[in-house]
C-alpha cells in the first residue's frame, strides 16, 4: 500500500490492545493518510490485565490503565471514535456504518473486534450479586461489591477464576471454585505447574471443586443458595463467571468474510478473504509460519505483537507473522509466566518447586519449545532465547540451576548440537 493520501483511510474497529498497536504502527510504517480508531466501548482504550488482579483491590491501579497517554492520539494524527458500535460493513463502497448512525469510509479495513464473555444461561449477566469480567464496567462492578461479600463463588477455575479467587482470598472472603474439567488448567500448563498452582490456592483455604457444575440457583437473603451436580449445595454472596471467551466474528461473517468458531480467518498478514480487511488480536484465526499452522491465541503479547505486525506490514509489507506467543498471572505471592508451548512431551524443571521458585522447560524431542516459570524472571529471560532459538540443551544442563543457562549457551554456541 502506499503511505496514503489525506482522503485515504485506514479504519481500525475496536479500540483493545490490538487496535491501538495497529493505529501506532500504521503511523510508525508512514502512513500519511486518515486514522480512525472506532471502538464500543466510552472509555480510552485501557489495558485489561489489571481488571482481575490490581483494579479489585487498589485505588491506584484504576489511575494507571490507559494503554496510551491522553496525547498520543492526537499528536500520532489517529481520531479516536468512543461508543461507536460497527454494525455493518459495505464492501463495494468501502464503507463501515456505526450504531449512532455515522459512517466512515476506508481505503483498508482493520478488525480488531477481541472476544465476548461466553455466559452460563442459569446465571445470565445482569442477575443480582453475578459478576463476569472483560470490560472495565464488569471490574468497577465487582470491586464495589467485594467489601460487602463474605463468601464468594467463582464459576470456572480458569485464569480469571483462580486470579479473582487470588485477590478474594487476600481480602479475606471465602472462595468456592467450581471446575467442570477433571484438572483446572488442565490445556494451558503442564501437570507440575498445576499442581503447584492448585496447591497454593489450597494452602491460601480456596477450595476448588473439580467434575463439579451449576445446576440450579436460588436466591437465598442478598446471596444465592447454589445446587451443583454432584448433588451438594453451597450458600454465596457472589458468584463470579469465569468460563471463557467466544472471538467477536459477528460483523465479518455479515459481511460475507470467512470465519468459524476460531475465528476471523487470515493469512500470514492478517489479511482477510477480502483484500482490503484485515483482522488481528484475540479475534484473528492467523496463520503463523513458525508454528507452520492457523492459530488463535487469547493473551496480552499476542494482542500487541500481531496487531503490530499487521499494521506495519498492511501499510510497508514484510515477512509473515511468526512470534512466539505467552502469558503472565499474578496470584497471591507467586508470578506465573509462560512462553512457547505450555507443556511437551517432557518438561524438565529447574530450581525448587517447594521453595516455589523454579522454571520448567518444555522440550518436544530434543528441542526447547517452551518455558514456564513461577518467580524466576532471570531464568525466564534465557528460557525465553532457548525458546525463540529452538535450542537444543542436554537436560541435565536445563536441570541443574548452578549451571549458568546463558554461560553454558555462549560457550556452546559453535557447537552443532546446541
Ligand atoms: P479486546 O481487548 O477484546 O478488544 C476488542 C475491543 O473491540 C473491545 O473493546 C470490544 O468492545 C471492541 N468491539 C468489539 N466489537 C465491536 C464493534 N462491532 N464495534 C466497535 N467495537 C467493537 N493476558 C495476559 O497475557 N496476561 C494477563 O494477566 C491477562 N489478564 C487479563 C485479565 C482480564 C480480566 C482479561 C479480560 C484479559 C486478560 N488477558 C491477559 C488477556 C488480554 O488482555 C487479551 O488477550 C487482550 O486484551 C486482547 O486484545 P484485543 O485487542 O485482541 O481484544
Ligand atoms: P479460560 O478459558 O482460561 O478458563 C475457563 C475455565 O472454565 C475452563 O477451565 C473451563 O473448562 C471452565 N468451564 C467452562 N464451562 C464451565 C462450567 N459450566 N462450569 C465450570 N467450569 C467451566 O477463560 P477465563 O474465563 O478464565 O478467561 C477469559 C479470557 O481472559 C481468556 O481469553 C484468558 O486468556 C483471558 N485472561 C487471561 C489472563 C492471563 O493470561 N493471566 C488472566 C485473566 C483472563 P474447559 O476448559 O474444560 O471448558
Amino acid at each position: 500500500m502506499s503511505t496514503g493520501t489525506e482522503d485515504e483511510a485506514i479504519l481500525i474497529i475496536g479500540a483493545g490492545l490490538a487496535g491501538v498497536s495497529a493505529a501506532e504502527s500504521v503511523r510508525k510504517a508512514g502512513f500519511a493518510g486518515r486514522v480512525v480508531l472506532a471502538g464500543d466501548e466510552p472509555d480510552a482504550p485501557y489495558d485489561r490485565p489489571p481488571l482481575s488482579k490490581s483494579v479489585l483491590c487498589s485505588a491506584e491501579a484504576l489511575s494507571n490503565l490507559e494503554l496510551r497517554d491522553p496525547a498520543f492520539y492526537a499528536e500520532n494524527g489517529i481520531e479516536l471514535k468512543l461508543a461507536s458500535t460497527a454494525e455493518l460493513i459495505e464492501r463495494d463502497s468501502r464503507r463501515v456504518h456505526f450504531a449512532d448512525r455515522t459512517s466512515v469510509p476506508y481505503k483498508k479495513l482493520v478488525l480488531t473486534t477481541g472476544s465476548s464473555l461466553r455466559i452460563l444461561p442459569i446465571l445470565p449477566p445482569g442477575m443480582p450479586n453475578v459478576f463476569y469480567l472483560r470490560r472495565l464496567s464488569d471490574a468497577l462492578a465487582l470491586r464495589e461489591a467485594l467489601p460487602q461479600t463474605c463468601r464468594m463463588m467463582i464459576v470456572g477455575a480458569g485464569v480469571i477464576g483462580l486470579e479473582v479467587a487470588a485477590t478474594a482470598r487476600t481480602l479475606g472472603i471465602a472462595v468456592t471454585v467450581l471446575e467442570a474439567a477433571a484438572t483446572p488448567m488442565a490445556r494451558a500448563m503442564c501437570p507440575t505447574m498445576c499442581d503447584f498452582i492448585l496447591g497454593k490456592h489450597a494452602d491460601h483455604g480456596v477450595h476448588i471443586r473439580t467434575n463439579t457444575t451449576v445446576v440450579n440457583v436460588d436466591r437465598f437473603g442478598a446471596g444465592y443458595r447454589v445446587t451443583l451436580s454432584d448433588g451438594d449445595s453451597v450458600d454465596t454472596d457472589v458468584i463470579v463467571v469465569g468460563i471463557g471467551v467466544v472471538p467477536n466474528i459477528g460483523l465479518a461473517a455479515a459481511a460475507g468474510l470467512t470465519v468459524s468458531a476460531n475465528g476471523i480467518h487470515v493469512n500470514e498478514f492478517g489479511q482477510t478473504s477480502d483484500e482490503n480487511v484485515y483482522a488481528a488480536g484475540e479475534v484473528a484465526f492467523h496463520y503463523n509460519h513458525r508454528a507452520g499452522q492457523m492459530d488463535r491465541q487469547e493473551n496480552w503479547l499476542h494482542a500487541a505483537a500481531h496487531g503490530e505486525h499487521v499494521g506495519r506490514t498492511l501499510v510497508a509489507g514484510g515477512p509473515g507473522y511468526n512470534e512466539i506467543s505467552g502469558y503472565w498471572s499474578d496470584q497471591f505471592d507467586f508470578s506465573i509466566q509462560s512462553f512457547g508451548m505450555p507443556k511437551g512431551d517432557r518438561d524438565v524443571v529447574r530450581g525448587s518447586v517447594t521453595n516455589g521458585s523454579f522454571t520448567i522447560f518444555h522440550l518436544v524431542g530434543d528441542v526447547v519449545k517452551g518455558v514456564s516459570s513461577i518467580n524466576a524472571a532471570r531464568d525466564m529471560r534465557t528460557g525465553k532465547a532457548l525458546v525463540r532459538d529452538s535450542a537444543r540443551i542436554p537436560e541435565s544442563v536445563l536441570s541443574d540451576p548452578s549451571i549458568d543457562l546463558g554461560k553454558w549457551r555462549q560457550s556452546a554456541m559453535t557447537s552443532p548440537a546446541v
